[in-house]
């Protein structure tokens, strides 16, 4: 095992290049592990994987997908569906994607990180404390540095799909409901 090798959860391509690029510069030699149960369908899968393949082939870095399991997360997060995002259902979801990368690092005996941190709407905190909690985890807060703004332009430079929910199914309601709300207002 080489001590720069890291594995790089990633749950789409406009939060991972950022990741990526601060990863490559510290000389570290990235796995990308596209795991993403959560996702409402695997329409929503695909897409995504799509950009995730294009960041992969523009660093030159190595990609691992793992097959679409949205029964084993809606197992996780059972009794959790009505909590509002950033809520018990969102700490549930990160620890169910986290547990699995985890357990693909520890095969290839490397550690991981997660493009989650990138997010301002997710708790690097709460993010850091799962990671702690499994072992092997290197606490990267991608938000610092500039990370989000960084990977909003790599995914307009490289024409990334860009999603206006998080990925689940409430969450896409949610923006449903949001959307209806606001055509509901401008038709006043
Ligand atoms: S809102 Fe996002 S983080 Fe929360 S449960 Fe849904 S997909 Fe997971």
């Amino acid at each position: 095992m080489s001590r720069q090798d890291i594995l790089l959860h990633t749950c789409c391509a406009p939060c991972a290049g950022g990741c990526v690029e601060r990863l490559l510069e510290e000389n570290r030699r990235v796995i990308l592990y596209y795991s993403n149960d959560n996702m409402c369908d695997i329409g929503e899968f695909n897409r995504r994987l799509d950009s995730v393949k294009l960041l992969a082939e523009h660093y030159g870095v190595a990609l691992e997908v793992d097959e679409y399991r949205n029964d084993l997360w809606m197992c996780d997060i059972r009794g959790l569906e009505d909590e509002p995002e950033r809520g018990k259902r969102c700490e549930k979801c990160f620890l169910h994607s986290l547990r699995k990368s985890a357990e693909f690092a520890g095969k290839i005996n490397i550690p991981f990180t997660t493009s989650l941190t990138v997010s301002p709407y997710k708790s690097s905190k709460m993010i850091f404390s799962i990671g702690r909690e499994l072992g092997n985890f290197a606490e990267y807060d991608f938000k610092k540095q500039n990370g989000y703004l960084k990977s909003t332009r790599i995914a307009a430079e490289l024409g990334f799909y860009r999603q206006k929910f998080c990925g689940c199914r409430m969450s896409a309601l949610q923006l449903e409901q949001k959307e209806k709300q606001k055509n509901g207002s401008t038709q006043k």
